[in-house]
């Protein structure tokens, strides 16, 4: 199988490259290439463990870039894409970006698809998508109702890959997942943020009363989910990826406070996110029924190897 990564040199793409290069070789023989314009959050780094990998290959390009995503589709069997500007503050500072890459990004790929039926296409989407969800679980029937540019972004484009399938018949195959956490991501979001801060000897800044909660899954469990999907999904379905640890912001910090031997006297209370979602919960009980998806790992383990790993690479 040739798979087209998009956004494989962020976050949860790299670990999804190097999974599937992995010895243990989860999707068999595979040849994988990376579509990534590095952004601030792309890192050639996160994929250097495989960069000498005979099946690996890393293309520099936008995936808003007709030409280059049209060559590349032509020559591969399926896709995951993966690759988005994916923080909600910035996009409540400016959206724009968030429809170009978001929305416009995965329409010039689902059409390049479309015309070299490159299928399975894994659209990798969020439960932010949602909105909040004040008590119970979303299921995939929930009504969308996205807070901010970003989760709104990836709704829109969400639909527009369900729409190429029922309209064109393109294997789209759409996930939802929780909040990831890991190694390799870029410190801007709340777990490599507050642990690289802490680290540092930096106070953390904790938005409004700290009870917003979330649903925290290691990114591990996330790639086996896509895994899952992409080699056992069906066409035109939404899978919901989900089953971590839901933690209050507050709980969460605290034991980011523990794991880096500091005290409730480095964190700073400031304004709440405008928008802030209260609550994000997905039902994957679908995805555990017809895929036997279920998370592994332990989130106590899983946050300590995290920590462990930025003290490694960002300490002092
Ligand atoms: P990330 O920000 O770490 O990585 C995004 C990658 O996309 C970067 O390598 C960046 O360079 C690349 N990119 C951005 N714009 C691009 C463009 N126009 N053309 C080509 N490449 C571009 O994000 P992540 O946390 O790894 O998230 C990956 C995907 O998973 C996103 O679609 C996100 O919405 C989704 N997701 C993330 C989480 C999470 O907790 N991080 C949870 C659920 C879903």
């Amino acid at each position: 199988m040739r798979v087209l990564i998009t956004g494989g040199a962020g976050f949860i793409g790299s670990h999804l490259v190097r999974t599937v290069l992995a010895p243990d070789r989860p999707l068999g023989e595979v040849r994988v290439t990376v579509l990534d314009s590095l952004t601030y959050a792309g890192n050639p780094e996160n994929l250097a463990a495989v960069r000498h990998h005979p099946g690996f290959r890393f293309v520099r390009g936008d995936i808003t870039d007709a030409a280059v995503v049209d060559r590349l589709m032509a020559e591969h069997d399926a896709v995951v894409h993966l690759a988005a500007e994916s923080h909600v503050d910035r996009s409540i500072a400016a959206a724009h970006a968030f429809v170009h890459t978001n929305v416009l990004g995965t329409q010039t790929l689902l059409d390049a698809a479309l015309r070299h039926g490159t299928e399975p296409f894994v659209h990798v989407s969020t439960d932010e998508v949602y909105g909040s969800v004040p008590f119970g679980s979303a299921t995939e029937q929930h009504p969308l109702a996205p807070s901010s540019a970003y989760s709104a972004s990836k709704a829109s484009s969400d639909l527009l890959a369900l729409a190429c399938h029922r309209t064109h018949g393109l294997d789209v195959r759409v996930t939802r997942c929780s909040n990831n956490y890991g190694p390799f991501q870029y410190p801007e979001k709340l777990i490599p943020r507050f642990v690289t801060r802490l680290l540092r000897g930096e106070n953390v800044p904790l938005y409004g009363d700290g009870e917003n909660v979330r649903d925290w899954l290691h990114v591990d469990d996330h790639c086996r989910g896509l895994i899952a999907v992409l080699t056992r999904g069906r066409p035109g379905e939404v899978y919901n990826i989900g089953g971590g640890t839901e933690l209050t912001n507050k709980e969460l910090t605290g034991a980011l406070l523990t794991a880096c031997d500091a005290g409730w006297d480095r964190v700073d209370r400031v304004a709440d996110r405008k928008g802030h979602d209260l609550r994000y919960s997905v039902d994957w009980s679908k995805i555990h029924r017809e895929l036997g998806y279920e998370p592994r790992r332990d989130f106590d383990s899983g946050l300590a190897e995290t920590v462990a790993w930025y003290r490694e690479r960002h300490a002092p």
